[in-house]
């Protein structure tokens, strides 16, 4: 059975797109921990990030790196922080942050934003990206 993360990227669940590559997803995380918390997915369903191929697994880390920089661009902040947990959906995903200080990576501290503001945001990224 597909994951949740295969339908958002498939257009089958819908989400707030960021950028898109052939083998490459991101989009925002529903429950953010700061405005424009981006989740990064290959297409290819592995759930345990480190079990996937290097070609595809150096090549997800290449295209996280853009959508990284075209987040910086969109939303202002310090730096985008990274993380990987993956305990909660079981399909290989990094999490990019806008952040100011440490604790803005705390995950005990999920926000929520009206869906006109996702919106506007992932299409500032996306805007972005496209100009990488
Ligand atoms: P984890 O697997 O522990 O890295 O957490 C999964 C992340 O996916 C959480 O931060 C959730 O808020 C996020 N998430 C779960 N379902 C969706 C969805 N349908 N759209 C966007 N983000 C989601």
């Amino acid at each position: 059975m597909a994951t949740i993360f295969s339908k958002i990227a498939a257009g089958e669940i819908p989400s707030y797109r960021c950028a898109e590559s052939e083998n490459y997803y991101a989009f925002l995380d529903i429950n953010p921990l700061a405005k424009g918390h981006t989740l990064v997915i290959p297409k290819q369903e592995v759930n345990y990030i480190f079990d996937i191929e290097d070609e595809n697994y150096q090549g997800l880390w290449a295209f996280a790196k853009k959508v990284a920089k075209a987040l910086k661009a969109a939303v202002p902040c310090e730096r985008i922080g990274v993380a990987v947990i993956g305990l909660e959906v079981p399909h290989a995903h990094i999490h990019l942050v806008p952040i100011n200080q440490e604790k803005d990576m705390d995950f005990r501290n999920k926000k929520s934003f009206p869906a006109e503001e996702m919106a506007a945001v992932a299409a500032r990224v996306e805007e972005e990206f496209n100009k990488l």
